[in-house]
């Protein structure tokens, strides 16, 4: 680390052991806002410090947010300087709620598509993932709050999350699970939260060659690393192995304590809800009984020699650190602000720019008076996000009916009586207050043809529910909702797909419409954001961030892959995760990574190589639409002694173009464009061929580079 401040080092002199003990063990907040606290000491002036949830909104329980899309809605804009203005107006909002650090980034690698968190994730590219955390990271402490990129390493799974241990070896970790974070931290985050799982049989609370000499010492990471809620797993290994914070601290209120590591005790009287949905979630839940590793056992594991007194000065020097950076030390803490305008048109921009056109027969835009029927079972609420610490609770939600409403010309109607998809919060989950599924009875497929025959355009909006605590059983969409898109699609021809799912799903019927829209969890602006791409009133520039493809084809469908067996989840796959895998296994997925359709025409001309750090191509929109177009440049390593991906993603830019419009783009290359992890980077010298294209199965140009 760092030379300390003379001010820190003063602290660290004049602070008892006792204090210094406080200072590294949550407590409960007297003002009951944050997620987690740190109480101050106001002796030698040091405040307390507040952290919050989360990636999407601030969490509060009875307080609203600016709702933002899932993160991989944000991904799949490919323009992280989206959600750099996002993290500024997620820590200003963070700031009005008098909040310090807030607890995001999510970034894990999407390596399991029925991954129940993945909706919070970026991408299963390292550097769509690298790209997004540092920009989130630069925009959240823009605003001098804490950005806490979260979980290091390798929680790519919920069932079992606190105890599973992620066997991966050391290439794939380098190249694919821990660029997000070293990127993350090159951007300057102050804190990072250790993942529940275990890497290699180790804990991350406890991972010291991880977080101590990856973390800290190689990458400089000045900041302190802060354990998942009761994910702290012991004292002196956790405290050993470069844990500075253990987080909460302390069981949750009112809880009087289970069996330790009986994660299903914790939900027994869990009310009403049956045992088969929430023995799922009890895998991924925490054990709040093993809190307090910190606070009272490290006091007696520092006297007993087994924790050295220096290793509790330099927890609380990180801690402090990150304070004096944020001014928090000085009393500075700025206005921050909520539900501006500017915040209601980012989260509407990035659910627009977010949304994906998978097909399209030409249908799409649609003419603004065209009569749509509009069919789904959750078409009169707003699809905010997913389940679990990312929920939140919207300042301005436009349902997807309203929006369409809104925006539309000729008349909507939207048919009735479908069984809603519920779509609990993790929390009422948790206590057995509602459980997810299908209510109300079989869905009236003949009605809901009789709708759609009778308007020009069929619309039917489909979802599907995911949730922090729980994975997927399933790609296919809950309930009855293919058998809804089929009747919708022999009722009428012109039927369009808006799918609101937190990843990838099967879509059975997609060759049988003439439209699909993948929107995923679109936020508070839902059906605005919807609209306004129906409608072309902007181009459809969202790209997949993650292959979509059929369930048993992703390279996790056999149970030792995932969700692992005897405790352990083997990464065998190695660095074949993603389009990486389909490509070398020569499966054509159902839409590749970096698909998506536009409304506009764009030609790619030109190409050239400037040199081994830039690629530039001339892009001319030869429609009579405004376009957005997101060039993707991927290297080709030659053949070597390695067995390589056949691609990889090395850069991408996002391009506005007029009618008619000609653009020279750029595309930056670096150093890991080309290498490979063999105990370091290394590039083998050769020739490199770098594709130019629309995804990574749609090329447009090549060129070589020599390296
Ligand atoms: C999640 C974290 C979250 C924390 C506090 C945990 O269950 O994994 O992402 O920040 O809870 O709510």
């Amino acid at each position: 680390m760092s030379a300390l401040s003379e001010r820190i080092d003063g602290l660290i002199g004049s602070l008892a052991r006792e204090e210094k003990l406080r200072l590294v063990r949550g407590d409960r907040d007297p003002e009951g806002t944050a997620t987690g606290f740190v109480p101050g000491v106001p002796r030698l002036d040091i405040p307390a410090l507040r952290l919050v949830d989360g990636p999407l909104g601030i969490r509060i329980e009875g307080e609203r947010t600016t709702a933002f899309p899932a993160s991989i809605a944000a991904a799949a804009t490919f323009d992280p300087a989206l959600v750099k203005r996002q993290g500024a107006a997620l820590a200003r909002e963070a700031t009005a709620h008098g909040q310090d650090v807030l607890l995001a980034p999510a970034l894990n690698l999407i390596r399991v598509p029925q991954c129940g968190r993945i909706f919070e994730y970026y991408a299963e590219d390292p550097i769509l993932t690298a790209r997004f955390a540092a920009s989130a990271v630069e925009g959240i402490q823009s605003e001098s709050v804490i950005a806490t990129p979260k979980h290091y390493v390798a929680n790519n799974q919920e069932t079992d999350r606190p105890t599973v241990s992620a066997e991966v070896g050391e290439r794939a970790l380098r190249e694919l699970y821990l660029p997000g974070f070293h990127d993350a931290v090159t951007a300057g985050a102050r804190a990072v939260m250790t993942a529940y799982n275990r890497v290699n049989g180790i804990h991350m609370s406890d991972h010291h060659t991880l977080v101590t000499e990856v973390l800290k010492e190689e990458w400089d990471f000045p900041g302190f690393a802060v354990s998942d809620w009761w994910g702290t797993a012991s004292t002196v290994g956790a405290a050993t192995g470069g844990l500075d914070l253990e987080m909460p601290g302390m069981p949750p209120e009112g809880f009087t304590g289970i069996e330790e590591g009986d994660a299903d005790a914790l939900l027994a009287g869990a009310g009403t809800a049956a045992p088969g949905l929430l023995a799922p979630v009890a895998r991924g839940l925490p054990d709040p009984s093993t809190s307090g590793r910190f606070g009272k056992p490290l006091e007696e594991a520092i006297e007993a020699g087994e924790v050295p007194e220096e290793r509790l000065d330099d927890m609380v020097a990180r801690i402090l650190g990150a304070m004096e950076w944020a001014g928090r030390l000085d009393g500075e803490r700025g206005e921050g602000a909520l539900d501006t305008a500017e915040h209601r048109q980012l989260a509407r921009e990035l659910a627009a720019r977010g949304i994906v056109l998978l097909e399209n027969d030409g249908i799409l835009p649609l003419a603004a008076d065209a009569s749509v029927a509009l069919i789904g079972p959750n078409v009169d609420e707003v699809t905010v996000g997913g389940g679990g610490s990312s929920e939140t609770e919207p300042f301005a939600p436009v349902t997807t009916a309203e929006g369409i409403r809104r925006r539309a010309e000729g008349p909507v109607t939207v048919a009735q009586g479908l069984p809603r998809i519920t779509t609990p919060s993790f929390f009422d989950l948790i206590m057995g207050r509602s459980t997810p599924g299908q209510a109300g009875g079989e869905p009236d497929l003949e009605a809901a043809g009789d709708v759609a025959a009778s308007a020009d355009v069929a619309v039917v909006v489909v979802r599907d529910w995911m949730t922090e605590g729980a994975d997927k059983d399933s790609l296919a969409l809950p309930g009855d909702q293919d058998d809804l898109v089929r009747a919708v699609a022999a009722a009428n021809d012109r039927t369009v797909v808006v799918v609101q799912s937190g990843g990838p799903v099967e879509l059975p019927w997609r060759d049988d419409v003439a439209a699909v829209l993948e929107a995923w969890y679109p936020g508070q602006a839902d059906g605005a954001a919807l609209a306004s791409v129906l409608y072309g009133d902007i181009d459809a520039s969202g790209r997949l961030p993650v292959t979509f493809a059929e369930e048993d084809q992703y390279p996790t469908s056999d149970p030792e892959a995932f969700p692992g067996e005897g405790g352990e989840v083997h990464y065998h796959e190695g660095v074949f995760v993603g389009y990486r895998h389909f490509d070398a296994a020569g499966i054509d997925p159902m839409y590749p990574f970096g698909h998506g359709e536009s409304f506009a025409s764009v030609r790619y001309r030109d190409a050239a190589v400037a040199d081994e750090r830039r690629v530039g191509v001339t892009l001319e929109n030869e429609s009579s639409r405004v376009a957005r177009e997101v060039v993707q440049a991927y290297v080709r390593a030659p053949q070597g002694r390695m067995d390589r991906p056949i691609r990889e993603l090395a850069g991408f830019v996002s391009v506005d173009l007029q009618p008619g419009e000609r653009v020279t783009a750029e595309v930056g290359l670096d150093e890991r464009s080309f290498a490979y992890w063999d105990g370091g980077w290394t590039i083998e010298p050769g020739t490199y061929t770098v594709e130019i294209g629309r995804s990574s199965r749609d090329p447009r140009l090549r060129r070589e580079v020599e390296r």
